[in-house]
């Protein structure tokens, strides 16, 4: 197989190993991280197994006393040192995460610094984990709350953001004063081991954030089940993140789960159409269509329906496809050949049973990887595409005449992570944003991802929220002490 050449300014960031303990550990068994935009390979990395992970837990519960014994101020001083390494490494990390992910090196640019913003946000959130002095029921007696850090936690993560989705969780650990064990996407784990290399850099002591790839069943099944770990946060979809929540049942962890969306976008007539389609173009198209806050269903009213459907396919037609470290890319490959076979299914289900190609609806000649950008009419619910999350850069439009009508459609689903629409009335902004059945709701706007708010779904798309005040929550138990004989 061919090889991808990746100049770093700093080739130590590339790294072929995990990190257990503070040591590069590397295997007999490897696992090729391949590069999606060519189908050429990247790197090798370890293909480890339960042996390894328990060597990590333990490693994570030793390291354990020490770091949770240091001040918040200690702590928050060393995620700041990590948060300016990434900065200072943009350019390299972007490489990195374009080579195995695929996405348009503006987008990887991006997440290193959505994921640096993580990593300052809870630096700073460290320093506020207040608890509670409480009336109590006797004059005789003083209550209060104090939070301390749940211990060790297992993280496991996908390929879409493979910095973001990693800092969004290790940021609050590590603030709250947890160790972890992390087992990033086989797809995407350079990302990963470059956030290892610095954290080790940053001065952040061996055994607090230890990352391992290989057999995701049997490093998920240690992580799952040993009785060191009382956290498993997970973020993937919703079919393994069901099987993880069953198999820490056992020893009753605490969990969090962000999985899988389909997010309704819609438009009302009252809405300012042009606004709408570039908040379509924002939420739809962003790294391919392969983010779980992506709009899945665009669901039109009658009045604006058909010029929202003709800007919109005219938008989608112009972006530019192509390798994501190629000038001017806007759309990268998607992940693999797995990928574009779904995509392929969904357009072809809805084009069988009626749906309008308004643009794309075929493979794109940048090669194997590459799906168009695509717009559909005429979606009706009992698509395929309706109903499942078809993680690709297609936009299905439904047609609707009233309001009710709108929510019925946008909350048919399990899944509740996000939702979006577009309208001039603040009493319908109102009404609407209150009456979706998911986690975050964009009005007016297609970006809603940031660091200082909470992020996380209801229905089957998740349990917990990372990120704003919420996010260190999770990784907090609360005690509470009742003083006698006052
Ligand atoms: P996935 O569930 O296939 O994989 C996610 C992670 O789980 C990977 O690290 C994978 O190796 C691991 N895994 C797979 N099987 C496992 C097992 N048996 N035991 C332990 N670990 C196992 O998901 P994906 O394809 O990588 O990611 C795409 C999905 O993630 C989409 O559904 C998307 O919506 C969702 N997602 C959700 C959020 C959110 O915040 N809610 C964010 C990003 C992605």
């Amino acid at each position: 197989m061919t090889t991808t050449s990746l100049t770093l300014s700093d080739p130590s960031l590339l790294r072929e190993a995990c990190f257990i303990d503070g040591e590069w550990i590397t295997g007999a068994d490897t696992l090729d991280v391949i590069d999606p935009a060519r189908g050429t390979l990247v790197a090798r990395v370890p293909r480890l197994g339960a042996a390894e992970t328990e060597a990590a837990v333990i490693a994570a519960e030793r390291a354990l006393p020490a770091w949770r014994a240091l001040t918040a101020d200690e702590r928050s001083r060393l995620l700041m040192k990590l948060h300016d390494l990434l900065i200072d490494n943009v350019e390299d990390l972007a490489r990195l995460l374009t080579a195995e992910q695929g996405k348009p090196l503006a987008e990887s640019r991006g997440e290193i610094r959505y994921g640096a913003g993580y990593l300052r946000w809870f630096a700073e959130e460290a320093r506020r984990i207040y608890g509670e002095t409480i009336p109590a029921h006797a004059a005789d007696k003083r209550l209060i709350a104090i939070r301390q850090p749940v211990g060790v936690v297992g993280a496991i993560t996908p390929w879409n953001f493979p910095n973001a989705m990693i800092a969004r969780k290790l940021a609050p650990a590590l603030a709250a004063g947890c160790t972890m064990v992390l087992k990033p996407a086989e797809l995407t784990p350079l990302s990963a081991f470059a956030l290892a290399e610095l954290a080790r850099r940053a001065g952040i002591p061996r055994g607090v954030f230890n990352v391992l790839t290989g057999d995701a069943a049997a490093i998920g099944g240690v992580l799952t089940k040993h009785p060191a770990v009382r956290k498993i946060t997970f973020t993937g979809s919703t079919a393994v993140g069901k099987l993880l929540l069953a198999q820490a049942a056992d020893t009753v962890k605490k969990v969090s789960m962000e999985l899988g969306g389909h997010a309704p976008f819609i438009v009302f007539d009252d809405a300012d159409l042009d606004a709408a389609v570039e908040g379509a173009v924002a939420a739809k198209y962003r790294n391919s269509g392969q983010t779980c806050v992506c709009a899945n269903r665009f669901i039109v009213q009658a009045g604006i329906h058909d010029a929202f459907v003709e800007k919109l396919g005219a938008r989608a037609a112009a972006l530019k496809v192509g390798p994501g470290d190629a000038e001017g890319t806007v759309q990268g490959p998607l992940i693999d050949a797995r990928a574009v076979a779904k995509v392929e299914s969904h357009v072809a289900d809805a084009i069988g049973q009626g749906a309008r190609v308004v643009t794309g609806g075929r493979r794109h000649e940048a090669g194997a990887n590459f799906y168009a950008p695509t717009v559909l009419a005429g979606v009706t619910p009992a698509m395929r595409i309706a109903r499942e999350e078809t993680f690709g850069p297609v936009a299905p439009v439904f047609r609707f005449e009233t309001e009710a009508e709108a929510l019925a459609l946008a909350n048919a689903s399990e899944s509740g992570l996000a939702g979006y629409f577009f309208t001039r009335d603040i009493g319908r902004a109102f009404r609407v944003a209150e009456a979706m059945e998911v986690g975050m709701v964009g009005i007016n706007t297609g970006l809603i991802s940031t660091e200082v708010a909470p992020f996380g779904g209801v229905k089957q798309s998740g349990l917990g929220r990372e990120g704003g005040r919420a996010g260190i929550e999770d990784y907090l138990e609360i005690k509470y002490l009742c003083f006698g004989g006052i």
